[in-house]
């Protein structure tokens, strides 16, 4: 939580252009074994998210 002065970029679908916040529950999630789980585009169902951090 040191990062302060900067907002949580949204997270986006490579394949279909979805944002949305990271955690913001819009999010689907896929278990995939041996990465864990996944975040998973509601739109596309692609699990091809770019995170920003
Ligand atoms: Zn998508």
């Amino acid at each position: 939580m040191a990062r302060s002065s900067s907002p949580t970029l949204p997270s986006r679908c490579l394949s279909c252009g979805f944002e949305a916040a990271p955690g913001s529950g819009e999010w689907d999630s896929v278990d995939s074994p041996p990465l864990g789980t996944m975040t998973q585009c509601p739109d596309c169902g692609s699990t091809n998210v770019m995170n920003r951090e």
